[in-house]
């Protein structure tokens, strides 16, 4: 039985991976839970996994949070009161709660930072979802996971598909997994992306584009800031300085390829010029239950892949011009030190604006590029934890300015 905590328990990566917890009630067992406002949900879900922490981002939820646990009906109540804490200060001591094995980081942008860190100080071994975090901080992270000997199992899809494909080499393993040291025989990756809401959109039609309409993914079911991510195609850019930080390769080795079956998850390129795919239906179930195994394969009941019923696999090269987010976030990881940082801290805040439909979607990489233009001057190297979080908070800032002062010109509703 493994130990494992859920941070963002409520959210699209944290409700699959309690899924998985009830899948294999005899493999995984949950000792702790975070959230952030979703207290019914969140009450249901300590009635049923018994964790032994919860942890909640706002302290003043805390007493609605007792008042619903005490109101479960006694069924759907817990086996034991789990300790309850709030705060910056909650949120990481549940990351690194004693018991916890297996720390599956599913928070949404920085927010997650913090607690991370504190999963990786305690030594816990992570599955990796909330890649802002690596993004924002990979300069603080890497040295971090070197001390504490955590290992970092990539559950995004792509990430885990290159390193389940990797599995298959002889030097392959989670030691050098971040450490920034590239992997030996790797030539290169394929990153696939299915190419978001607007995939089949002529490009002059995104003056048109609504919040309806860039939340509607095509083949996933994620969140919010994600699906908006995966419709700018930043997500891919994100995943790309993900991808630099995990595996040691430089820009110049991650490829991005439209694939809109998104049942090739990613690819590698090894020296001798073999390519490798991990294929799959697209459901992260796999990906985060891979996570949770690894290195063992657990059988599953699921669906098996049939490519006659998929029928065709289809590839084409991104459109940089309809998509100027990919050519921000490669600018931005090669620039590197605070530059990623003040890039995903612009991405947050500008896609908190449209989803409030206060910017328009085209505005989304405008207030992106004219951040980090002001940040080129002000890089910092090797940034410590506390220039990640200034420039964070920076960069937000700067957005709000921006969009702001430049309203009449950037927004074109
Ligand atoms: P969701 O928006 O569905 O869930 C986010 C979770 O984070 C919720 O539990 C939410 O709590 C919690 N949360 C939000 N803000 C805060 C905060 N300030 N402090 C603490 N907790 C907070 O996101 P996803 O599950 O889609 O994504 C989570 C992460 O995983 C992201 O980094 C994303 O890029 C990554 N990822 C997601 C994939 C997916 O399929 N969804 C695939 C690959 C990566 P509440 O809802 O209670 O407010």
């Amino acid at each position: 039985m493994k130990a494992i905590s859920v941070l963002g328990s409520t959210g699209s990566i944290g409700t699959q991976t309690l899924q998985l917890a009830e899948e294999f009630p005899d493999r995984f067992g949950v000792v702790a839970l975070t959230a952030g406002r979703n207290l019914a949900l969140l009450s249901e879900q300590i009635g049923r996994h018994s964790p032994e922490v919860v942890a909640l981002a706002d302290p003043q939820l805390l007493p609605e949070l007792k008042a619903r646990l005490d109101a479960l009906e006694p069924s759907a109540r817990p086996a034991r009161r789990p300790e309850l804490l709030a705060g910056s200060d909650g949120l990481c001591a549940a990351a690194a709660w004693s018991s916890a094995e297996l720390v599956v980081t599913g928070i949404v942008g920085c927010a997650g930072l913090l607690p991370t860190l504190a999963a990786i100080r305690a030594g816990k071994d992570l599955a990796l979802a909330n890649k802002e975090t690596l993004i924002a901080a990979g300069p603080v992270v890497l040295p971090e996971l070197k001390r504490s000997g955590s290992r970092l199992l990539p559950a995004d899809s792509e990430h885990s598909a290159i390193f389940q494909c990797l599995q298959g080499t002889p030097w392959a393993d989670t030691a050098r997994l971040s450490t920034g040291i590239p992997t030996p025989g790797l030539r290169g990756i394929q990153l696939t992306a299915s190419g978001g809401a607007f995939r089949d959109w002529p490009a002059a039609d995104l003056a048109k584009a609504t919040v309806a309409d860039a939340t509607s993914h095509p083949n996933w079911s994620m969140g919010r800031k994600i699906t908006v991510d995966s419709a700018t195609l930043m997500n891919k850019g994100l995943e790309v300085i993900e991808a630099h930080y995990l595996f040691g390769l430089d820009y110049d080795a991650i490829e991005i390829v439209i694939h809109p079956q998104s049942i090739i998850h990613s690819m590698v390129e090894l020296a001798d010029s073999s390519v490798l795919a991990q294929l799959g239906w697209p459901d992260m179930k796999l990906p985060l239950l891979y996570c949770l195994s690894w290195p063992e394969r657990l059988p599953t009941p699921w669906r098996r892949l049939d490519l006659t019923a998929v029928g065709q696999l289809s590839f084409k090269a991104p459109d940089q011009s309809k998509y100027p987010c990919m050519a921000l976030a490669y600018a931005a990881g090669r620039s590197g030190g605070t530059m990623p940082a003040v890039m995903n801290a612009a991405n947050e805040q500008a896609v908190a604006l449209f989803l409030d439909e206060r910017v328009h979607f085209l505005d989304i990489p405008r207030l992106i590029e004219r951040v980090c233009d002001r940040h080129r001057a002000e890089v910092k190297a090797d940034p410590s934890l506390s220039d990640v979080l200034a420039v964070d908070a920076w960069a937000r800032q700067a957005v709000l300015e921006a969009s702001a002062s430049l309203a009449p010109k950037l927004l074109l509703a």
